[in-house]
Formats: structure tokens, C-alpha cells, sequence
């Protein structure tokens, strides 16, 4: 998969994707992020990229046109009809990759493990940085750009969002995790929050491991493991707790008992 982002701050993205996993998935060819300096796009002598606002107001709007020409010269495609007539006029490419552009922004869809793992699916992603406040609404409206949020909280920029959303896709691309089915079992992806997790040594400040993990019975410890998580979920997450009960066919005969047991526990 590539990863393409258009960002003011490309150097901030080499700590996070060249290092640990996501340089390994790099170096394996499985995953290339491509950062791109929407400064570098510029057509303004003094290389300015933003601008005052419309209408008046506080702080400053990103220019629509570096954008657009970094989303060109990476190979971009506007998606759909609605486009077309704009995309010939402006001389714009057209075609059809599994290419998805999304533009970082609070007030987008808020990210989720569905949503990951659909773009992992994806051959090509273009990731727009915002900054200040925010892009000229024209390069969302012509690329028809998903606007994509991490939280209900403002940040300074895109940049740490994107690279949320890029670690997070790259976990679900085939090969990147060394072992492959680490990330069924948890928080969220199995439908319900991972049960608590120990190592050595087995006593630390006088507290001990639980004894079913150092049994050795995979079959006591799957069955501990699971009540945790249903009780963490049920406790926690309300929402994804009544999700999974609903969706509870997949459980076996000694699962189901345990979740029954449970539900047992709420009647009056
Ligand atoms: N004026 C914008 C608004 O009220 O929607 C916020 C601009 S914010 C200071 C600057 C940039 O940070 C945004 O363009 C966006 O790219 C990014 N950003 C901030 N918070 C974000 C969030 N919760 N999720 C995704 N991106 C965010």
C-alpha cells in the first residue's frame, strides 16, 4: 500500500513511520509512506501557502492551489462524475484506482476500527494535513475529500492525526504484524476490550499473578481471559458490550455459558 501525505511538516513523520514496525513494514515493501511538502507546490514567489480568511476572522486558511498541484503530481484522481467536467478543465487526470482522499479534521467522521480496516483494503491513500485554520473548502469540494476525525478535541494540525490513522492501517495490512492474528484478540477489534495482560516476574510488590495464567490449561485460561474482558466491556463500554451480545452466535458452548452467567448476574 502507499501512503501519500500532504503536509507543511513532513519532517515531523520519520520518527513515527521509519522506526518499529511501520519502518520494518517499509522495508518489506508492504507499506510505503511518501510525505510530501505542500510548500514544495507553491507557485508564490515567497512561497506562502496560506492566506487571510474571507469574510474576515482569526487566524490564517491554507491555499487551495499547492494543494492541488501536490495532489496532481502524485497521481490523485478526483473519484466520480461530479467531477469530471472540473477535473478536464483544470487538465486533471481521470481513471479508476482504489486510491481514497481524506483530509484530517474535527469535523470529519470520527476514526474506528471498521473505518481502519476498510482503508487498509485500499491500494493508495492521500492523507491531507490541515493547519492554522484549516484548507480552502474549494480542494475538499473538487477531490471530494473524506474529512476524517480522531476525537472531539482541536489539535494544531494534521500531522499527529494522519499518523494515528497510518499506524492504525498499517497493524491491519497482511504481513506488517509478525504475528498475524495478534490483533484479533484485541480491544475493539474483537468487539470487546482486551482482559489484563502479565509478565514476569510473577510477585511484584507483593502482588501476585493470577494462578490460572501459570496453570499451563490454555482451555482455563482462554475462559479467565474472556470473563475479564466481558466484565471490563460490560463495565466500560456500555455500547460495545450490548453490540457483542447481540452478536454472540459465533461463541461456544462453554463461551456462551460464561456470557450467561453474566447476563444472569444483572436480573434483579
Ligand atoms: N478551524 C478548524 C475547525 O474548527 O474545524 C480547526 C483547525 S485545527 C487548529 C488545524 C488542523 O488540525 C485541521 O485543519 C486538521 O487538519 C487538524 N486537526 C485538528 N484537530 C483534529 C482532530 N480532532 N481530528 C483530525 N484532525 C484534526
Amino acid at each position: 500500500m502507499n501512503i501519500n501525505v500532504l503536509t507543511l511538516f513532513p519532517q515531523m513523520f520519520g520518527p513515527v513511520t521509519e522506526d518499529s514496525i511501520l519502518g520494518r513494514a517499509n522495508e518489506a515493501g508492504l507499506l510505503k509512506v511518501n510525505c510530501v511538502n505542500i510548500r514544495d507546490y507553491t507557485q508564490d514567489k515567497h512561497k506562502r501557502t496560506d492566506d487571510t480568511p474571507f469574510g474576515g476572522g482569526a487566524g490564517m486558511v491554507m491555499h487551495a492551489d499547492p494543494v492541488f498541484r501536490a495532489l496532481q503530481a502524485l497521481g490523485a484522481q478526483p473519484p466520480g462524475e461530479a467531477t469530471a467536467a472540473t477535473a478536464t478543465a483544470c487538465g486533471a487526470v481521470s481513471g479508476a484506482l482504489r486510491q481514497r482522499l481524506l483530509y484530517m479534521s474535527p469535523r470529519g467522521a470520527m476514526l474506528n476500527q471498521a473505518m481502519i480496516e476498510e482503508l487498509a483494503q485500499q491500494d493508495e491513500l492521500f492523507i491531507l494535513c490541515g493547519h492554522y485554520e484549516g484548507v480552502d473548502q474549494r480542494i475538499l469540494d473538487y477531490w471530494q475529500m473524506e474529512e476524517v476525525s480522531i476525537g472531539d478535541y482541536i489539535l494544531t494540525g494534521g500531522e499527529l492525526p494522519a499518523m494515528v490513522l497510518i499506524d492504525a492501517v498499517a497493524r491491519m495490512i497482511p504481513n506488517v504484524l509478525g504475528n498475524s492474528g495478534s490483533h484479533r484478540e484485541e480491544s475493539i477489534y474483537s468487539g470487546l476490550l482486551e482482559y489484563p495482560q502479565y509478565t514476569k516476574p510473577r510477585t511484584y510488590c507483593g502482588m501476585e499473578t493470577p494462578e490460572v495464567l501459570l496453570s499451563g490449561n490454555h482451555q482455563n485460561i482462554h475462559l479467565w481471559r474472556l470473563k475479564q474482558s466481558f466484565l471490563l466491556t460490560k463495565k466500560r463500554r456500555p455500547d460495545l458490550w450490548q453490540a457483542y451480545v447481540q452478536n454472540s452466535d459465533h461463541l461456544t458452548r462453554q463461551e456462551r455459558k460464561l456470557l450467561q452467567s453474566i447476563l444472569d448476574e444483572e436480573k434483579p
